[in-house]
């Protein structure tokens, strides 16, 4: 099937051109923008192709490919013609949603707006189970005057293997003497990789009940654990006129680890290397905290990976792509975690939500053989320069 037969062509190019203007028709066709894409490591996909069949109006789009891109960022910064080639995949995506076109992998996200739109998380679990991750931990509802909200976001609220990561993270918050508080069952999902799939209006509802929740309690200040949410209310709230400051979780800790307000005194004698999420990394800038609070932590040894910095390879969770089926053979997380081993690191680290749950997915085709190997959030490792590991979560 291809985009011709979702939508006239007249409605596509219309889309485009309110998401990218012009600039993707002044494509010239040098590729620069394949040789960067991580899915040319794994299999044939071009999205030059893409941007010139949607300029052109030939509407030959492949539609499982309309749904590849990860959104991360890489190809972009390569393109000697300004083209924003996420803009217009995004644009293809608004109209193929708005026709309820989802073909094969792409079938799962219609089953996620509907459960963001009742619920308000992808799993489509309990709204009122948000804030059971924090059962046993003395974590308060967020109230006005508090110094910060601590937006936890859907992964680290319901994700078994994340949950664990909030739970470290809010024990750290308050052993440093953070006055936090969580919005509970009042938050919603940032929208942030459903507005990438092109369902705008599913979007749109999720940011307004948020702001809807930040201005109700005087929130002024967001402290995120996710490079997605982190991304969507700094870059993205502000179409709706509103404005709050965001921190991302690894900046504050670095901040406080530096301001002597937390102390790290137990070793992690362990070689770990760090690999930057897209969106903290490429789209939002953020290279050093991270590896600054790292480099922290006494005992550990920081490694680089191959890709790292502004090339760090996408781990193949963005742009809604964590919720399809990515078959094996193509996920870019097996080749991150290879890179891990090569450079000798011990821990894989980073604070993604995605990035983390297609590592371990990543970690499990390691088998029982060879050193041992372990994925980690960087609270999790932060928690255990703290009290060590027998007052890890
Ligand atoms: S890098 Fe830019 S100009 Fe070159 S093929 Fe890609 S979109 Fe076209
Ligand atoms: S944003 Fe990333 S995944 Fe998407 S086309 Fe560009 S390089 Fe490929």
């Amino acid at each position: 099937m291809t985009v011709e037969t979702v939508a006239p062509i007249t409605e596509i190019i219309a889309e485009i051109k309110k998401a990218g203007g012009d600039a993707f028709k002044y494509c010239y066709r040098c590729g620069k923008c394949d040789v960067v894409c991580p899915w040319n490591r794994v299999r044939t996909f071009s999205i030059r192709k893409i941007v010139q069949q949607a300029s052109f109006g030939l509407a030959e789009i492949d539609l499982e490919d309309m749904w590849r891109c990860t959104t991360c960022g890489t190809c972009p910064s390569s393109c000697p013609r300004g083209v924003e080639q996420i803009e217009v995949g995004v644009a293809l995506r608004r109209v193929a949603s708005q026709y309820g076109v989802f073909p094969g992998a792409a079938k799962t996200v219609s089953l996620v707006r509907g459960r963001l739109a009742t619920e308000g998380n992808p799993m489509g679990e309990a709204r009122d189970a948000r804030p059971a991750w924090a059962e046993g931990l003395s974590v308060k509802p967020f109230a006005e005057g508090m110094e910060v909200l601590f937006f936890v976001g859907c992964y680290y609220s319901y994700d078994p293997r994340m949950r664990k990561v909030a739970a470290a993270t809010a024990r750290i918050l308050e052993h440093a003497g953070v006055d936090f508080g969580i919005l509970g069952a009042s938050e919603s999902c940032c929208g942030e990789s459903i507005r990438k799939t092109g369902n705008e209006d599913v979007f749109r509802k999720l940011a307004r009940d948020n702001i809807k929740a930040f201005i109700d309690r005087g929130v002024k200040k967001i402290l995120v654990a996710s490079p997605h949410c982190f991304h969507t209310f700094k870059n993205e709230y502000p179409e709706f006129m509103v404005s709050f400051e965001v921190v991302y979780m690894s900046q504050f800790l670095e901040h406080l680890v530096s301001s002597g307000r937390l102390k790290l005194g137990k070793s992690y004698p362990k070689k770990v290397a760090y690999h930057d999420p897209c969106y903290l990394g490429r789209h939002n800038g953020i290279y050093d905290e991270p590896r600054n609070l790292l480099k922290q932590v006494p005992g550990l040894e920081l490694v680089e990976l191959a890709d790292s910095r502004e090339k760090s390879l996408c781990c193949g969770g963005g742009g809604g792509r964590i919720w399809m089926d990515t078959p094996k053979g193509e996920r870019f997380a097996d080749i991150r975690v290879a890179q891990a081993r090569d450079v000798g690191a011990r821990v894989l680290v980073t604070s993604c939500p995605y990035c983390i749950t297609n590592f371990e997915e990543a970690k499990l085709g390691l088998g029982d053989e060879g050193e041992p190997f372990e994925v980690k959030d960087i609270a999790e490792i932060i928690h255990e320069a703290i009290w060590g590991t027998e007052g890890s979560s």
